[in-house]
This record gives structure tokens, C-alpha cells and sequence, in this order.
């Protein structure tokens, strides 16, 4: 048996209920086969990919939080240190229901290599909790912070590990969790990124995931001979990524025409309205039916069916394995010739195959969503050196990082005769860094 299919076995049967970490994975080893299969004696010798595809340390630890009818409440709060190869491990906190080791486990293993791609100095690692930030007042969510960092400050640390946003943890959340640090530690640190701008954030971080996604997609676009200008795009999500993504479309000269939360989904034909959807969104922390209400053009359609409408670039931004099979079926049919992922691993691993074997030009999330990461690089840097950039240079560094990221892949994909695999180009040129790293630094 090759060593790939040796290492996918025991991670199958180690992880037998960890549908996500496995999925993860899978995509990850399928694309290293080339590499691995150049130099597989050594690469088994060292057992690299059992190191690889064993997180460094996993926490999970009891968050008890008092709701505000005095009732007790317990979620169950995660940490995973993947891989500390190339510097501290750094990713995001998740706060929603539907997180558990699985989910948290794939996050991280993809963190590793998407930080790899930045070209920072940063580890991989992702956490969060199964808390349901949704219909809680803001001093539930404080406590739940609070309590959370009580176990999670133990664990980090400027040079060890950075936490940051994610799905259901935001500015305020990030807020409420750098302050408890600060509180138990004593120490005024860069320990969290995405913070405020008062207290140590960087400007240009809220907005860098879905800028990030634009500067990347417009490169990719650009070397195939598409001009983003004047395209249509289909945006998924309401959270952070998508509406700077949209934001950033329509600086870029395109149209972003969707976009959907966990009810239903916006078709504009007017294109998005920004302002409408931040003021619903980040100010009313309100459905899309507000959005809807407000906007005589839009029209709301109750669940499903973002991916129905015709358009030339699709932006996955909601979540994990939202785009499908018939999804990707449906975008094909309508003349769609462009993916990139604004979410970390929406589209599923059946949807990628019929995308790229239909030529759709396809990125995966861990290299075009990477601008939020490499942000948050950028403010680590920022706190080490107790200065803040201006937002035109830390937007000037995000669009270098972006484009590299592309021509780094692209590269990686031509030199393993894969040309335009932007998948395995991904994870080819994200995992040699990290191999090196973990080569160099003997058995840990
Ligand atoms: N949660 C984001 C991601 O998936 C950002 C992580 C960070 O800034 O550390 O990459």
C-alpha cells in the first residue's frame, strides 16, 4: 500500500466519528501524492504525515456561564494546536452549535496550511465552543467569553498561541475575550488578533478576509484572461467575509447579486446594497428578511437555493460543505467559470471534482481566504512593534500576500504537471514549507 493510502487508513480508523477532520484530510493527502510519491521512503522514515495529520495538543475543557434568568448553562470549549512548525499556532475561536472536535480538528489542519501560504510566521490552530451566540443578550455574551477565556488563557500566549475570530465571534467578542485575558494574566499583549483599534487592532483587519478573496480572485481571473470588471457574482453568506467581499466586488468593478444566511437568501438583480446589509447585519445583528424589507428590488427566498442564480463567479463565504454536487451541477448549467473560497471548505469534495472536470477555475479557501490570517499576521507584527500602519499600507501588504498566494500555487500546480489544479497547487506549495520546517527540527 502507498504510504497516502496507509496514512488515509489509520486517519480513518483513529478518527472513526470525525466526518469533517476526514473529509479534510482526504483532500489535503490526495493532492501530496506527487510529492510524497518523489521521496516516499524518507517521508515514511520520518513518519511525516502521521505528524502532520496528528494535531501537536487538543484542550477541551467544561464552560459553565450563568444566562440572565440565573439559569446555569454548560457548552463544551475546544482548542487544537495543530502544528507549531513554522511559528506560534494562530487561527480562529468558532461559536456555534454546531462545533465539536471534528469540526475544530478540520479547521485547524487546514489553518496549517493556509498560514503556510500567507508566507507569515504562523502555526496552525483553531478553537471555539458550542455555544449559540444567536438571541443572547450582550451580557450572556460576555459571560460566556469570559468564562471561556478562564480555561483558554492557560493555554496561550503572544509567542505561543494567537486566537482570532471566527464564525460567531466577532469585534465584540474578540473585546470581551481580550479583556478577561488581560485581567487573569496581568499582561498587555497581543494575544488575540482582530481586536479593536483602540487597543492594539489593525486597521484593515475586518475587512481583509473578503477584500483578500476579490485581490485573489481578480489574479486568478486576470492569468486565465477574465477581467472581473463587469462580472456577476453569487455570494453565500451575511457574516463578515461575504460583506467585505461584496464591498470589495463593487470597488473591483463587478456586481455581487446574492447573498444568504442560515433562513434564506437575497436575490438583488440591483446587486447587494452594502450599507443596508451592514446596517442589518452588523448593527441589528438581524435575519435577511430585514434586508429584504428595506430593499424594493431584493427578493427573499426562505432556505435554500443561493447557487439557482446565474452568474459568472460564485463566492462560497457561509460554511462548511454548502456548496454540493447539484449545486455545482446548477452553476455549470448557468454558465458559471469562476470559484473561489471565501468560507473554509464549502464546497464538497464530489462539487470540486465536477467543477474543475468541467473547467470552472477553482480555489479552495485555504489560499483565497487566507487574507484574513495573514491580516492578523500583520497585526502580531504591528504589537511586537508597539506601532500601528496606516490602513492604505496594511491594504497594500494584504494585495502582495493575495497575489502571491496565487502565483505560489499556480506555480506549485504547473511543477507537478497539474496545471491549473489550484487544489493541489495548494496544498503542494502550503505543505513543502511546513515539511521543511518539521524536517529541520529532528522527531517532535
Ligand atoms: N478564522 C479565520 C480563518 O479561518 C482567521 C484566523 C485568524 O485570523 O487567526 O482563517
Amino acid at each position: 500500500m502507498s504510504y497516502v493510502d496507509e496514512i488515509l487508513e489509520r486517519t480513518r480508523v483513529q478518527n472513526p466519528a470525525q466526518p469533517e477532520f476526514l473529509q479534510a484530510v482526504q483532500e489535503v493527502l490526495e493532492s501530496l501524492r506527487v510529492v510524497i510519491e518523489r521521496d516516499e521512503d524518507a517521508y515514511r522514515r520520518d513518519a511525516l504525515l502521521e505528524r502532520l495529520t496528528t494535531p501537536e495538543r487538543c484542550f477541551i475543557f467544561r464552560v459553565p456561564w450563568v444566562d440572565d434568568h440565573g439559569q446555569v448553562r454548560v457548552n463544551n470549549g475546544y482548542r487544537v494546536q495543530f502544528n507549531s512548525a513554522i511559528g506560534p499556532y494562530k487561527g480562529g475561536l468558532r461559536f456555534h452549535p454546531s462545533v465539536n472536535l471534528s469540526v475544530i480538528k478540520f479547521l485547524g489542519f487546514e489553518q496549517v496550511f493556509k498560514n503556510s501560504l500567507t508566507g507569515l510566521p504562523i502555526g496552525g490552530g483553531k478553537g471555539g465552543a458550542d455555544f449559540d451566540p444567536k438571541g443572547k443578550s450582550d451580557r450572556e455574551i460576555m459571560a460566556f467569553c469570559q468564562s471561556y477565556m478562564t480555561e483558554l488563557s492557560k493555554y496561550i500566549g503572544a509567542d505561543t498561541d494567537v486566537p482570532a475570530g471566527d464564525i460567531g465571534v466577532g469585534g465584540r467578542e474578540i473585546g470581551y475575550l481580550f479583556g478577561q485575558y488581560k485581567r487573569l494574566k496581568d499582561v498587555f499583549e497581543g494575544v488575540l488578533t482582530g481586536k479593536g483599534l483602540t487597543y492594539g487592532g489593525s486597521k484593515a483587519r475586518t475587512e481583509a478576509t473578503g477584500y483578500g478573496l476579490l485581490y485573489l480572485t481578480q489574479e486568478m481571473l486576470k492569468c486565465n484572461g477574465y477581467d472581473l470588471a463587469g462580472k456577476t457574482i453569487a455570494v453565500s453568506g451575511a457574516g463578515n467575509v461575504a460583506t467585505y467581499a461584496i464591498e470589495k466586488a463593487w470597488q473591483l468593478g463587478a456586481k455581487p447579486v446574492t447573498c444568504s444566511d442560515s433562513t434564506g437568501w437575497i436575490y438583488d438583480p440591483e446587486g447587494i446594497h452594502v450599507d443596508t446589509l451592514k446596517e442589518v447585519k452588523e448593527v441589528r445583528r438581524a435575519r435577511l428578511t430585514e434586508y429584504a424589507a428595506r430593499r424594493p428590488s431584493a427578493v427573499y427566498h426562505e432556505g435554500k437555493g443561493v447557487w439557482s442564480v446565474k452568474c459568472d463567479v460564485a463566492l462560497p463565504c457561509a460554511t462548511q460543505n454548502e456548496l454540493h454536487l447539484e449545486d455545482a451541477k446548477l452553476l455549470v448549467a448557468n454558465g458559471c467559470f469562476a470559484v473561489a473560497e471565501g468560507a473554509n471548505m464549502p464546497t464538497t469534495l464530489e462539487a470540486t471534482a465536477y467543477l474543475q472536470e468541467h473547467g470552472v477555475l477553482f480555489c479552495p479557501g485555504k489560499a483565497s481566504n487566507a487574507g484574513g490570517v495573514a491580516t492578523s499576521a500583520l497585526e502580531m507584527s504591528q504589537n511586537s512593534e508597539r506601532l500601528s500602519w496606516s490602513f492604505e499600507e496594511v491594504d497594500a501588504k494584504l494585495q502582495d500576500i493575495m497575489v502571491n498566494i496565487f502565483h505560489n500555487l499556480d506555480q506549485a500546480a504547473k511543477e507537478y504537471g497539474m496545471p491549473g489544479n489550484y487544489v493541489a497547487g495548494a496544498n503542494i506549495a502550503g505543505f513543502k514549507k511546513v515539511a521543511t520546517a518539521m524536517q529541520a527540527q529532528g522527531i517532535v
